[in-house]
């Protein structure tokens, strides 16, 4: 065997002292091509066998901004060595892994000579070798060049992995921003096939991003306008993060490559003997902030007030807004003519598309929230924390931000959260916790839950909002247990999870990216929900009721009508106002509202929807949910927020005298068949049951398969349905 092994590392890290201590007498000196870099070549031969060695140049990173470092990097990706032996200085570990990152984000083969390790001990620093190599997934094998001690060993290391084929390349969390411009751009450079054949896809969009000149030159050459098209991406997402956190995509990419090996290093990889090291702010707070007693305690306790700062805050605006809509819908009353038209714009429309405006300003303060804790950086502590946990239950430690960004807190999507696996290495603990994301409290689901909750427990809404998220946290955690001793068996593989300093929030950047959420939330409603809306009004107006049973309704009034005075008569059907109404014209007037109510019920019940909707209700009156019910969880599918719009338009059809409806909570509230228990179980339900439409494609997509697909429908409404069903089983047994 005779492979090449490229030495690298960060100047003085005892390159050149190991590479003669490899190659002894058999070495000889010469320029790179083109440039006055020395470059020395060797061969090591010793128990068994032969390589190739080459003395790169020493450098700190590998982004084109040294002649060192072009002259390295176009070694690697042209020559491509079997082994990159990357010597890092023991002393000064955190420092030195910088550059090992950037080997594996290229997905470049590399192990780790772990030098000076007597100079490391004699600072009392200890390392621990084992623990490193686990939590990075490559060798790591201490050595002191000087002495030559460790040399054999790292050769063995080297044999044994040359022949392996190459990493995939490592890919880290750069944070929201830059990870959305990241996926963007990975998507159209493979699509594109630009660059491709040199490089991965992700790492060609970093370079971008790290305004890489080489690189960018590079995709100026190849293909223009392409080139120009990134360079825009890039451009924005400079921009947005300048506005948003008052930097920009470099520092940002430093920062969390940092995290990210400040988060291997703290998990006991490096211990000092001596308390010589410089506590840094961020350090400090975290010894409080993810201690692991205090910081779950604070964890709770924060999630506790940003559910209590919404709803406290958010009731008023709410409030304005279901008034103005109510409002809205009193005036299309009034002045629009009766008939198809009228029932389209209230009922379709204004209920259907008002009820989930309603709740913007709630969103809104939740997104509020949220960003200043995603911004500071907590959430990644969050992210830390939650960790320990998840590894009982057969995910990953990257398994949790993609919990977090499907609505882990409250208000993220599952769309993105399923793309967020990418970043898990294990296929199976990818699919595992891609299968498990829908279960958190999306955007969508918000609205249901504000609802219920404003409607049946709003003395409590806090409380109920975080044992929501509790009960969603907890399922999705079972479901992964459940999944991964049965379909998705393996063995769990380590993590890392990256801990970016912590930074003060700027306003404008909160206001940013509250506004950019909030937005996404409203054009959802006016488009998709608005659509979904109108077929579900179409579904629950037709057929309408056949003429002989209209006739009846008819019938029934005039029969009414006829058997009182004429003046009583004239009383009840001239009177907007029910001011002076004897006693007798109320009784009859009530009367007449119950048979509109009866033929209003009856033509819902009659329509396509409500046959539907009926169909299952012997089904699901174990759950406790009737027929609109049923309508609406159907419309569900399509995307949640129209279990509100659908509860909206259900009501607004089987109901008569719009004047006197106030919210769709109150209406709730009052209408029969409802209970808390109700409510509470269609809480369970909407937690657990098929992810939306379009969660369910990428769930397809990206697990590879349109059995995954269909499996996360079918089983996550079998699971929703029995819970729902324990829950009201027994609270009726218990009398509530
Ligand atoms: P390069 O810049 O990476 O090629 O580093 P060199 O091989 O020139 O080494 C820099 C200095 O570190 C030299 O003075 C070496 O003697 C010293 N050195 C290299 N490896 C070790 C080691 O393991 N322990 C100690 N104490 N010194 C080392
Ligand atoms: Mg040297």
């Amino acid at each position: 065997m005779e492979a090449t092994i490229a030495l690298a590392g960060n100047p003085n890290s005892g390159k050149t002292t190991l590479f003669n201590e490899l190659t002894g007498a058999r070495q000889h000196v010469g320029n790179y091509p083109g440039v006055t870099v020395e470059k020395k070549q060797g061969i090591y031969a010793g128990n068994g066998y032969k390589f190739q060695v080459i003395d790169l140049p020493g450098t700190y990173s590998l982004t084109a901004y040294s002649l060192e470092e072009v002259v390295a990097r176009d070694y690697l990706v042209n020559e491509k060595p079997g082994m990159v032996v990357n010597i890092v200085d023991a002393s000064n570990l955190e420092r030195n892994l910088y550059l090992t990152l950037q080997f594996m984000e290229m997905g470049i083969p590399v192990c780790i000579a772990l030098n000076m390790m007597d100079v490391a001990k004699t600072r009392g620093i200890e390392i621990n070798a084992e623990k490193l190599s686990d939590l990075l997934g490559i060798p790591v094998v201490p050595t002191v060049a000087r002495s030559g001690k460790g040399k054999k060993e790292l050769m063995e290391a080297v044999a044994g992995n040359v022949s392996r084929s190459a990493p995939a390349p490592l890919s880290i969390s750069y944070g929201g921003d830059i990870n959305t411009a990241l996926d963007e751009m990975e998507g159209d450079i493979n699509a594109q096939s630009f660059l491709t054949d040199r490089y991965p896809a992700r790492w060609v969009a970093l370079k971008y991003l790290e305004k890489d000149e080489q690189i960018v030159d590079l995709g100026q050459k190849e293909d223009p306008s392409f080139s120009q098209k990134i360079e825009s991406v890039v451009q924005k997402v400079s921009d947005h993060l300048s506005d948003t956190l008052d930097t920009y995509p470099e520092a940002m990419i430093a920062d969390q490559r940092y995290g990210y090996i400040h988060a291997i290093t703290k998990q006991g990889v490096i211990k000092h003997s001596r308390h010589q090291n410089r506590l840094r702010l961020s350090d400090k707070m975290d010894k409080v902030l993810t201690n692991r007693f205090l910081g779950p305690i604070i964890m709770v306790a924060v999630l506790m007030g940003l559910y209590r700062f919404t709803f406290t805050y958010s009731e008023m605006p709410v409030d304005w807004c279901e008034r103005f809509f109510g409002w809205l819908g009193g005036v299309a009353e009034a002045n629009l003519p009766g008939g198809l038209l009228k029932s389209l714009v209230i009922s379709g429309v204004i209920d259907g598309v008002g009820g989930v405006l309603g709740f913007v300003p709630l969103i809104m303060f939740m997104f509020f929230g949220i960003s200043i804790l995603e911004d500071s950086g907590y959430l990644a502590r969050v992210a830390f924390m939650l960790d320990r946990v998840f590894r009982i239950f057969g995910l990953h430690g990257s398994s949790v931000m993609a919990f977090i960004v499907s609505g882990g807190i409250a208000g993220g999507c599952a769309v993105p959260g399923v793309m967020a696996t990418r970043t898990l290495r294990s296929p199976k603990e990818r699919l595992a916790t891609l299968l498990t994301v829908p279960f958190m409290n999306c955007g969508a689901k918000l609205p249901v839950f504000a609802l219920l909750v404003a409607a049946f427990f709003a003395e409590n809404e806090a409380i109920v909002m975080l044992i929501i998220t509790l009960i969603a946290w907890l399922g999705a955690l079972l479901v992964a247990k459940l999944l991964r001793t049965t379909v998705i068996k393996g063995e769990s593989t380590p993590f890392v999870m990256e801990l970016p300093p912590y930074r003060l929030p700027t306003f404008k950047g909160l206001f940013i990216h509250t506004w950019e959420r909030t937005w996404q939330y409203i054009r959802k409603a006016g488009t998709v929900i608005l659509g979904i809306s109108i077929i579900l009004w179409a579904m629950m107006t037709y057929p309408g009721l056949p003429e002989s049973q209209a006739r009846r309704f008819e019938e029934k009034r005039a029969a009414l009508l006829t058997s009182v005075p004429p003046s009583i008569v004239n009383d009840v059907t001239s009177a907007g106002e029910d001011r002076g109404l004897s006693p007798r014209a109320e009784e009859i007037k009530d009367q007449l509202m119950t048979i509109d109510f009866q033929e209003a019920e009856s033509a819902l019940r009659h329509s396509l929807a409500g046959r539907i909707g009926t169909t299952l209700e012997g089904l699901t009156a174990l759950a406790g949910f009737d027929w609109r019910t049923n309508i609406a969880l159907v419309g569900g599918f399509a995307a949640k927020e129209v279990v509100v719009s659908t509860l909206g338009t259900a009501y607004s059809l089987g109901d008569v005298d719009p004047e006197e409806t106030g919210s769709l909570s109150k209406t709730l509230v009052n209408a029969p068949g409802w209970s808390p228990l109700t409510a509470f179980s269609l809480i369970i339900f909407t937690i657990f049951y098929a992810p939306c439409f379009v969660a369910v494609v990428c769930i397809a997509r990206e697990a590879g398969s349109w059995k995954w697909g269909a499996f996360s429908m079918v089983f996550n409404t079998i699971i929703a349905f029995s819970l729902s069903v324990a829950v009201y089983q027994a609270g009726s047994l218990l009398g509530y």
